[in-house]
């Protein structure tokens, strides 16, 4: 729903103050307050939420970012950092007495080094954009999540985002050097650098992850990596969703790290096989697919082995590629998976939760027993290596009733995550979806230490304050602690 400012004049008449303070520090265009040219910015990637921002920033330096903060710190303006607007949990959500300050003009490449195997990016990049501009020798950045085309490094690092290639590569976290942050206050600080870990506190530790609300990430430093020789993909088909979960543990069992391994239950092989004509096995309840790289020997190696795991699990149909083209076709179906399941219910809840390998099978096996109890369609895609789940529930947008089914049913699914020794979020942050649970996974003293690290670096709480901890008794404040 979207709610419309205030309508008492002191309320426009402060509005059009900071509008006009604001512009005054920006670019020409740099701000936007004409309440037509915000409505883009009203939502991010979770669209079941709206709200109108007060303004819209958009500077294109690291000194503009402060002084946009410093003014709006000085005048208790509240502020709402955004990349791309990807995220899946309303991160990146305006509040409508707040300024979001877009990244996206901040989207210059400013130094690689291959020597040393760094880039040094401005917030703004795409993520694909880092490994286009190091391909051509021979580099990849690894950190992949499917949002790649549009989503920001900047959101990457808030995030930590993760995406197929994780598996072997790791998260943001683990391909991240060194961040040019901007506090609250104005304050322009430099963590870490180009070689690995620096001295005292872990400072890029605290900020990975930290959903926007400790300070604005206005450059980055990641690790690049050499490109593989190859890779090649395998397809392999189960009779249930269980035991594709049981394969999945053992591949994992076996100490092969693959550098992917993809799960698609029977919903959404056949969305996907609709969407891409991916050749997907129609017959089968799920479906792996697992890539590995390195050397065509190593590849083969790799390939071999799995081969023989998968077949203790009688997989209906198991389909090694044979080249780079057959292997990319493996990848299609998977790749538009979010879209293909758009064309059978334009409306989905993407929950993301992580859970122990091991219970794969249970948790599956309970998912679909709760999709029978809501009445609710799920289709299961998602990371399986790392045990990141993503259970797609469909709803109708248009029946409340249906939505607050899928919310709840949403719930249930990501406390059973935390019930299984999960965690309620593998990639796709807290933000305003999660916030209520925080409860389940954290008892009320570790929330408030939680709480007293945002204090810290941002003791008004003005940074992207009301998302990632509860709402204090329906006040949209926080407790400071
Ligand atoms: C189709 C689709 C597929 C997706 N697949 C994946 C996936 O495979 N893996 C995955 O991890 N995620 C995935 N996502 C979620 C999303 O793309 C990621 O969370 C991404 O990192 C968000 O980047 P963004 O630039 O869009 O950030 P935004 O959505 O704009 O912001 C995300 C959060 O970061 C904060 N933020 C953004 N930029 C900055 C900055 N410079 N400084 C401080 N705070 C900032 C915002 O306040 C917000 O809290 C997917 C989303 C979609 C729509």
């Amino acid at each position: 729903m979207i709610r419309l400012p205030d309508p008492k004049s002191h309320v426009l008449a402060r509005r059009d103050a900071i509008a006009a303070g604001l512009r005054a520090l920006l670019p020409e265009s740099g701000l936007i307050s004409d309440p037509l040219l915000l409505k883009p910015y009203e939502t991010d990637g979770l669209s079941a939420y709206r709200q109108m921002p007060l303004a819209v920033a958009l500077p294109e330096t690291t000194e503009q970012v402060a002084d946009v903060l410093r003014y709006c710190h000085r005048n208790g303006v509240r502020v709402v950092p955004r990349g791309a607007g990807t995220s899946l949990s309303g991160g990146a959500l305006p509040m409508e007495d707040a300024v979001v300050v877009g990244l996206m003009r901040m989207n210059r490449i400013l130094d690689i080094d291959y020597a040393d195997r760094v880039a040094t990016v401005q917030a703004g990049v795409t993520n694909i954009g880092i490994t286009n501009a190091v391909a051509g020798n021979g580099f990849f950045y690894a950190p992949d999540p499917s949002s790649q085309l549009a989503c920001m490094i900047g959101g990457n690092v808030n995030m930590n985002s993760g995406g197929a290639h994780c598996l072997k590569y790791g998260v943001t976290a683990n391909n991240l050097l060194g961040l040019k942050i901007v506090t609250i206050d104005g304050e322009i600080l430099d963590i870490g650098g180009a070689h690995l870990d620096a001295a005292g506190y872990d400072w890029l530790g605290l900020l990975t992850g930290s959903e926007g609300m400790l300070a604005i990430v206005t450059e980055v430093q990641v690790r690049i990596l050499r490109s593989p020789e190859g890779a090649r993909a395998m397809l392999a088909a189960f009779s249930s969703n269980e035991i594709a979960g049981q394969c999945v543990d053992a591949i994992i069992g076996s100490g092969i790290i693959p550098v992917a391994l993809e799960f698609m239950d029977r919903p959404a092989i056949h969305a996907c096989e609709a969407f891409a004509h991916a050749g997907y096995p129609l017959d089968a309840e799920a479906m792996l697919i697992i890539e590995v790289e390195g050397s065509v020997v190593e590849q083969d190696d790799l390939l071999g082995r799995l081969k023989e795991i998968c077949q203790r699990f009688d997989p209906i149909s198991l389909k090694v590629s044979q080249s780079a083209e057959e292997s990319a076709a493996i990848w299609k179906g998977r790749k538009g998976a979010f879209g293909a399941i758009g064309r059978i219910s334009p409306d989905y809840l993407c929950m993301d939760g992580t859970i122990p390998t091991s219970q794969l099978p249970y948790v599956l096996r309970r998912i679909g027993e709760m999709s029978d109890a809501y009445g609710l369609k799920v289709a299961n895609i998602f990371h399986a290596g790392d045990g990141n789940l993503h259970p797609l529930i469909m709803f109708d947008a248009n029946d409340p009733a249906s939505f607050h089914k899928a919310e709840t049913f949403g719930a249930d699914i990501l406390k059973l995550c935390v019930e299984v020794g999960g965690c309620l979020t593998g990639e796709h942050g807290v933000g305003v979806e999660k916030r209520d649970l925080m409860p389940v996974q954290f008892a009320e003293h570790e929330l408030a230490q939680q709480r007293g690290i945002k204090s810290a670096f941002d003791p008004e709480w003005l940074l992207n304050p009301s998302k990632v901890f509860p709402l204090v008794e329906g006040v949209e404040e926080r407790v400071a602690a």
